[in-house]
């Protein structure tokens, strides 16, 4: 398990309390992310694209969390955006699922904040390179 002593650091005690918090919710092993073409609203009778999913009460116990990322270019242009939104995801994973626009908040400081090696840090570890088909 990647030990929180040993991420990257920006140096501002407050950003670096939210990464932690970040790679200390991806490492968990109960937490699968998974990027595929088509990520799809299942709360939603129009069935809407997603850059972004995360499911959590998953698997057997239901302790589970599944976040999906989209790798369509039209969702995620990038491997950079797809970090965005793993971070998104994982902030509804961290703060249960309050507002959206909350997360959307959070989410645009972050990106911001966290620094470039921060940030790949995330893309290395935790972003597969595969899809799931
Ligand atoms: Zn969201």
């Amino acid at each position: 398990m990647i030990s929180l002593r040993k991420v990257p650091l920006s140096g501002d005690d407050l950003t670096d309390w939210h990464f932690k918090e970040v790679v200390a919710l991806l490492r968990k092993n109960n937490v699968l992310v998974e990027r595929r073409k088509r990520v799809m609203d299942p709360d939603r009778w129009r069935r809407r694209a997603l850059r972004g999913l995360m499911q959590p009460g998953i698997g057997s116990g239901g302790h589970g969390i599944k976040i999906t990322i989209s790798s369509a270019k039209r969702m995620n242009p990038n491997r950079d955006a797809e970090v965005v939104t793993l971070i998104h995801e994982a902030s509804h994973a961290i703060r249960g699922k309050p507002w959206e626009y909350r997360i959307r908040g959070l989410e645009s400081i972050l990106a911001r904040r966290f620094t470039k090696k921060q940030k790949d840090f995330i893309k290395k570890h935790f972003l597969p390179r595969h899809e799931t088909k």
